[in-house]
């Protein structure tokens, strides 16, 4: 049986690419430095792919800084701005230029925008298309690779964006977003050089490639559709490389028949997503085809069942032969990369967990479980192995760990508490009363800068050098030192400002039961950055309150209002591996109700306004159109659970940063926060029209000024920024605020930026 891989994480084990990169952008590395660690890594992984019993293993999953951007440059698809000679080949200064608007060589320009790949926490660069665009094969580095694989007697497939999937992720002035049919033009220039790339890789002595075409499991419309059939015949000539056409994150659904009618050598289904597709892909394989069953959840970082895994595939590996093939479910860049790195893990909850390494010996497992003849009980190897892994399994089924039963008799009480509070203009009125703000009220988004001064307290606190008092008091000084500045500058609701959070979730997740952090599960998240989420393995509680004592502190120094400062349950949940054994709503509302003592911990502590923020809220969303409502209503459900529970004078607000809202403005109006903080800058309050054509009804604050770039806006930009907010909205509904945190910015800048602000609410205020 074929096993194969649809992608391994790039980062390296100990982020050795991010090193890399960083070190050879600020100078410290020279060129052939950098791709000296490339080609370690690479040789490295594909090791690992080998001695895990992989056949083929994926050439170009490797990239510097995004898989995308690399095909981009690939393809000649250089913006002009960039000044590429369109003869030469694009340089590995150019790739960078585009990732980040500049490199150690070429000049700088504007960066390419960079998005969220489908529904993970991966960011691709977009490629930037424009009518009449010219594409040639411009780097060689995916058939350099593909020598090296050669070279070190492997097996490549190499893994490329399918022409489809490419161009409905690519976006251009000329076109209006993502289903522009306007885009299939492309078409036909583009063609040709994937059929030269399929050539050139076939004169190397590829057998197979992996062609990516994951729009496969959206909806699309009729015109992309149809374009499958017309562009698969033209790459499926005689003399290509056998193709692999890869679907993940989902199902096919309706454009199954579509997939099935290509003519492919292979397709790869998603069956971690979508199990119940299995059936009718077997029903219209075909009698030549290869089926690629990717059962191993790419997306996760549970153990599988294999048992469960082995009965669900047994009928197809005996209908099937050879043709079956098995594989992750996606490529592997979704998950950390060796579970045997964690050192401070307890072994039981580590027994639970696979991480890529070990996603391959258990893809290599169900192999030869699923081999033809092979009687588990002959072979007693096989049969140890996964009977450690039934072992596994069940101890994380019985475990008391998952299962609090206190948690869990709340939950079937207070699923039934109200969600509803008073009606807006009560509420409105009631804080008015209370907070006296003025007209147009200045607030930030709750962070001020995470200074090296703050990360080496924290750093010195968990290494146990620094005590708990000793780390008390100098994050008191710091939130003093913030109080102290917001009420010199003159800002209206003030925040404590986070010095005391790593991260917005890692915080919370370690103060909440329920939660486990790892040294190593470093995920890539776009470039040279990487997260480490949390892992949800249990039922989640709040033992005790986990921003009272900070909150109620920096009250206690001013007269002004401070507003709390939360991270909602729906980002919680976005942002963490989350259990696989109940539905995510399930864990959501569990964390939701644990968030709700806390909003009203904070209101009987005195704290008058409490943020909660949810900017993964959008990213939530399901792929298919016919899914969004079922999420939605949970999400917010769970919103409002956290924010029901306080009277009408506290005043409840929430915060979402680059996201649209025309899709979902019903459902921002029914989480119904007093007060919503957005992005609006770089759309110069374009976004805001969601909200004016809906009559949104309560108070928003749209962001005057980008926090990601180190200028201070001008005054006059600021005030002509919310005059174009007072012509869609009331101006007594607005609020005048960042884009969203500060922590990424210094002192100088902030101090600046927000004096301005509050020069603009000034000037807003007395025109009116
Ligand atoms: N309160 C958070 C901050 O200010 C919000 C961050 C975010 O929106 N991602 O940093
Ligand atoms: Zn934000």
């Amino acid at each position: 049986m074929t096993l194969h891989n649809l992608g391994f994480p790039r980062i390296g084990l100990r982020r050795e690419l991010k090193r890399a990169l960083e070190s050879y952008w600020s100078g410290g590395l020279d060129a052939d430095g950098l791709l000296a660690v490339g080609r370690e890594l690479r040789q490295r992984h594909w090791k690992i792919q080998a001695d895990a019993g992989l056949d083929l293993l994926p050439v170009g999953d490797f990239a510097w800084y995004d898989h995308m951007l690399e095909w981009s440059a690939t393809l000649g698809a250089v913006p002009p701005r960039f000044g590429q000679d369109a003869a030469r080949p694009v340089a590995l200064d150019t790739v960078f230029r585009m990732a980040r608007g500049r490199a150690p060589t070429g000049t700088p320009a504007a960066a390419c925008e960079m998005t969220k790949w489908f529904d993970t926490n991966y960011h691709y660069l977009v490629p930037e298309l424009a009518p009449g665009q010219v594409f040639r094969i411009a780097r060689s580095d995916l058939f350099d690779q593909v020598d090296e694989a050669l070279a070190l007697g492997y097996r490549p497939k190499p893994v490329i964006p399918g022409p489809l999937s490419w161009l409905w992720l690519g976006k251009g002035e000329a076109y209006a977003g993502a289903g522009d049919a306007a885009k299939l033009a492309l078409l036909d220039a583009l063609l040709p050089v994937y059929a030269q790339v399929l050539a050139r890789l076939a004169a190397q002595g590829v057998e197979w490639v992996q062609i990516d075409e994951p729009i496969l499991v959206l909806d699309l419309p009729p015109a992309w559709r149809e374009a499958f059939g017309r562009v698969y015949a033209i790459l499926a000539t005689a003399g290509a490389p056998r193709l692999l056409l890869a679907t993940y994150f989902g199902g096919l659904g309706d454009n199954l028949p579509t997939a099935l009618s290509l003519p492919v050598a292979g397709l790869h289904v998603d069956l971690a997503r979508a199990p119940e597709q299995l059936d009718p892909v077997l029903a219209g394989l075909g009698p030549d085809r290869v089926l690629s069953a990717g059962v191993i959840d790419g997306r996760n970082i549970w153990r599988t069942d294999l048992d469960a895994r082995r009965g669900e595939l047994a009928a197809a590996a005996a209908r099937l032969g050879e043709r079956l093939w098995l594989a992750p479910s996606c490529s592997l860049l979704h998950v950390p990369v060796d579970l045997s790195a964690e050192t401070l893990l307890d072994d039981e909850l580590k027994s639970w967990l696979s991480f890529a390494v070990q996603k391959l010996d258990e893809l290599a497992l169900l192999g030869r479980a699923l081999a033809p003849g092979e009687d588990a009980g002959d072979e007693p190897q096989l049969a140890a192995a996964l009977a450690r892994q039934r072992a596994a399994l069940q101890s994380r089924r019985a475990s008391p760990r998952t299962r609090n039963a206190a948690v869990r008799a709340r939950l079937a009480k207070d699923l039934g508490l109200p969600r509803d509070r008073a009606p807006f203009a009560r509420r409105a009125a009631a804080q008015r009363e209370r907070l006296k703000l003025p007209a147009f009220p200045t607030t930030t988004i709750g962070s001020f800068p995470q200074t090296a001064e703050i990360r080496a307290l924290r750093r010195d606190w968990k290494a146990g050098t620094l005590g708990d008092h000793a780390y008390e008091t100098a994050i008191r000084k710091e939130i003093a030192h913030c109080i102290a500045f917001q009420e010199r500058i003159g800002i209206d609701m003030l925040v404590h400002g986070e010095a005391e959070r790593n991260d917005m979730v890692e915080y919370f997740g370690e103060l909440m039961a329920g939660f486990a952090f790892t040294q190593n599960g470093w995920v890539q998240s776009y470039g040279s950055r990487c997260v480490k989420p949390p892992v949800i393995f249990g039922d989640v509680s709040r033992p005790a309150p986990m921003t009272v004592g900070w909150t109620a502190y920096a009250q206690s120094l001013t007269a002004r209002p401070v507003k709390g400062m939360l991270t909602g349950p729906v980002t919680i949940l976005q942002w963490s591996f989350v259990r696989d054994d109940q539905p995510r709503r399930d864990t959501c509302a569990q964390i939701a109700l644990a968030l709700r003592d806390e909003v009203q911990d904070l209101e009987a502590a005195g704290i008058p306004a409490i943020q909660i923020d949810e900017p993964a809220f959008r990213e939530g969303l399901p792929l298919r159109r016919a899914d969004w409502d079922a999420y939605l209503a949970w999400a917010v459900d769970c919103f409002r659970l956290s924010t029901s529970g306080v009277g009408e004078a506290t005043q409840i607000h929430t915060h979402m940063c680059y996201s649209q809202f025309n899709d979902i403005i019903e459902s921002i109006a029914a989480m119904d926060a007093d007060v919503i903080t957005i992005e609006t800058s770089r759309s110069r309050m374009a976004l805001l029209e969601a909200f004016e054509d809906y009559s949104y009804p309560n108070d928003i604050g749209p962001g005057v000024y980008d926090i990601h770039s180190p200028n201070v806006p001008d005054v006059g930009w600021m005030v002509g920024l919310m005059r174009r907010a007072a012509a869609r909205l009331p101006r007594e509904r607005l609020w005048v605020n960042p884009d969203c945190g500060l922590k990424t910015r210094a002192w100088p800048e902030t101090e600046a930026s927000l004096a301005r602000m509050v020069e603009a609410a000034r000037q807003l205020r007395a025109q009116a």
